[in-house]
């Protein structure tokens, strides 16, 4: 193999590669060529376009952030230390009043410069006008996966039901960002009719669209969906045929063991939000049952406006410490840990053949942490560093699909103090509509 000229160098790193016998590369190497990476090992000879010198940090897989509401970074702190129904209360009416197009595309933006510098470089994102979110993803470089939104009132993009049906018609044979696939996202079992699911599974089938949805977040939607629908809402996602390996739920903090095994037979995946959940008071997911029943678990932060910022690193760490104080501390280990927020979540959008893992032949996206972080020195083990000690300000070096997005933690893609600027005139805009 001859990697006589390729785009981009990586030297000097301790490289986590999260294949399947979990490798540890030391001063090791990696090459991307095309956007994809062409080498990972100890150090050969090679010329490169551009060459970064790790400095002996870690070089780690991008993070995936496998549910979230990107443009809801506008609502960043508008209703805290309140329960869901108290926090949807204050966000519905800014909602109303604030969104469009543009306004989506400011918060995206804002999003996407967050999730950049943190070293996440894939979203499952579910908001409205989820074409403005997407046109800011390509623009900046991101790996964003979304698609249309299903509820069963008008919502702020004021469309009934009918028309979203023939709006995600037009939509869903388009894929949605880079390499992306085509989603559908019925926003939960509470907010829609078993019609519209089935209507919307239909669709699903007919496009080969993937399925994201909310489900058993909170005690209260359990009651609401026990009266409504007389089950659990997996048990109804069940019925109305939107389990499989094809769909990502976001939650899952209130499964029973049916509903686990469900999930694991079903070949569903969770992405599980617990800083989301524990603001909230919603509760601790069965994270640890999950994974034991052999389901797939991911890792998302939900919408700033919950949770309130898009640090996937805090939702490792916090998945792993709720998780030890309900079973003990050996439960979830530092590289299973790693491994949920890596190929856990590339595995729940369907592109774990692509990326989650640095490994020959997948596209190139990759972090480079600081080989110089007081937090990080001593490492005796890398693994451990990134599950217990590494975080977002350790991020020096992002790439996606090979393109270099922040270059020493720089953003290269964003105007970042536009980004900034833009975002604020929408909380003035927030501001006047709501008391
Ligand atoms: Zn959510």
């Amino acid at each position: 193999v001859s990697h006589a000229l390729v785009d981009l160098a990586i030297t000097n790193a301790t490289i986590v590669t999260v294949d399947a016998l979990d490798t540890v590369v030391p001063d090791g190497t990696v090459l991307v060529h095309d956007g994809a990476i062409s080498y990972v090992g100890l150090p050969i000879s090679f010329q490169a376009a551009r060459t970064i010198d790790a400095g002996g940090g870690i070089v780690l897989p991008g993070l995936v952030n496998a549910h979230t509401h990107l443009a809801m970074t506008l609502f960043r702190g508008l209703a805290d230390d309140v329960d869901l129904a108290g926090f949807l209360g204050r966000l519905v009416p800014a909602e109303a009043a604030v969104l469009s197009p543009a306004t989506v595309a400011v918060g995206t933006r804002l999003a996407l410069a967050e999730l950049l510098r943190g070293g996440t470089t894939t979203a499952l994102d579910m908001y409205f006008f989820p074409e403005a979110a997407h046109e800011v993803a390509v623009a900046a470089g991101f790996r964003l996966h979304s698609g249309p939104v299903f509820v069963e009132y008008d919502g702020p993009d004021a469309m009934p039901f009918p028309d979203r049906v023939r709006w995600a018609c037009a939509l869903a044979p388009q894929p949605f960002g880079i390499g992306s696939a085509c989603w559908l996202e019925p926003h939960s079992t509470y907010l829609l009719s078993q019609d519209q699911l089935r209507e919307i599974k239909a669709l699903a089938d007919e496009t080969g669209a993937r399925v994201h949805i909310h489900a058993a977040e909170t005690r209260t939607e359990l009651d609401l969906v026990r009266e409504r629908h007389g089950r659990t809402p997996v048990q109804l996602l069940a019925d109305v045929g939107l389990l499989g390996p094809r769909t990502v739920i976001a939650h899952g903090v209130h499964l029973d063991a049916a509903d686990c095994a469900l999930l694991a037979a079903t070949g569903t995946s969770v992405t599980h939000c617990p800083a989301s959940n524990q603001k909230l008071a919603s509760g601790i997911a069965p994270v640890a049952e999950l994974v034991e029943a052999g389901a797939n678990v991911a890792l998302g932060t939900d919408g700033a406006a919950s949770a309130n910022d898009l640090d996937v690193w805090f939702a490792l760490r916090l998945a792993g410490y709720t998780q030890k104080v309900r079973h003990g501390a050996a439960t979830l280990p530092a590289a299973a840990l790693v491994r949920l927020a890596t190929m856990g979540g590339a595995r729940a959008l369907g592109i774990d053949h692509l990326v989650g893992s640095v490994e020959v032949g997948k596209r190139a996206d990759l972090v480079v942490l600081d080989g110089s972080s007081p937090s990080l020195t001593p490492v005796y083990d890398p693994v451990s560093a990134l599950a217990y000690a590494a975080g977002r300000a350790d991020v020096r070096w992002v790439v996606v699909d090979g393109r270099v997005v922040v270059d020493d933690r720089v953003l290269t893609t964003i105007d970042i103090e536009g980004a900034v600027a833009a975002a604020r005139g929408v909380r003035t805009e927030v501001l006047a509509a709501i008391p």
